[in-house]
């Protein structure tokens, strides 16, 4: 094989000097522009904040101190969640409870949003099921102080909607649909082996 022994200058052919790959550049943008115009289902942006998409229900949100009935934090200030956080943002500061078999609550309880990296660690690491993340994903900070969130924030964060948890220790929706299946298998109203074999035949006939 040859090779060059001077660089050759490139060859602009016709179009290219008329910027025609230009124009079938905006006619690509033309074309998805009207087409979202007039046919809002092709568009894969949504108009948020008025229009939200659902995520999974394991999604890792805003963080949320859960409470006890009485309205108090089921938080007893074991440092465990600060210990696994490894972005070292959770600050507690624990104080004595007045009820003895409680111990501990926390009197400050902050977690500093812009260096959390939403891992989820702190709720696998709570044993108290007392801190879980909800599906809220609207943090805006206006100055670096307003993104160290304080205990009353994480209690009621303001756009907490219950029915919109995220990550936490249980999912008692799962655990349901799971009980519901095994129901089904154990009344013999599901037929795994058949509908293996009914798959596999599927298969085999689309080959
Ligand atoms: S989600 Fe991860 S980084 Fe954020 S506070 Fe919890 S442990 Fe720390
Ligand atoms: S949130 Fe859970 S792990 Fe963290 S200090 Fe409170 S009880 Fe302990």
């Amino acid at each position: 094989m040859s090779h060059p022994k001077s660089p050759e200058p490139y060859r602009y052919t016709l179009a290219e000097r008329l910027y025609l790959p230009l124009l079938s550049g905006m006619w690509v943008t033309l074309r998805h522009f009207v087409g979202n115009l007039f046919g809002r289902r092709k568009s894969v942006t949504i108009e948020y904040p008025e229009e939200r998409r659902q995520y999974s229900p394991r999604f890792r949100g805003h963080h949320i101190l859960t409470s006890r009935p009485d309205g108090s934090l089921r938080c007893v200030a074991c440092f465990l969640c600060a210990t696994a956080c490894p972005a070292e943002c959770i600050h507690i500061e624990a104080g004595e409870h007045p009820d003895v078999n409680v111990e501990k609550y926390p009197v400050v309880y902050d977690i500093d949003m812009l260096r959390c990296v939403f891992c989820g660690y702190c709720v696998d690491a709570c044993p108290e099921e007392a801190i879980v993340m909800s599906n809220n994903y609207d943090m805006a900070f206006f100055n670096r102080a307003s993104s160290v969130v304080t205990k009353e924030e994480l209690q009621k964060p303001f756009t907490y909607d219950s029915s919109r948890l995220g990550y936490r220790p249980r999912y008692p929706e799962e655990e349901a649909m799971r009980a519901e299946a095994r129901a089904q298998l154990q009344a013999g109203r599901v037929d795994l082996v058949g509908e293996a074999r009914r798959r596999q035949e599927q298969a085999a006939a689309a080959r």
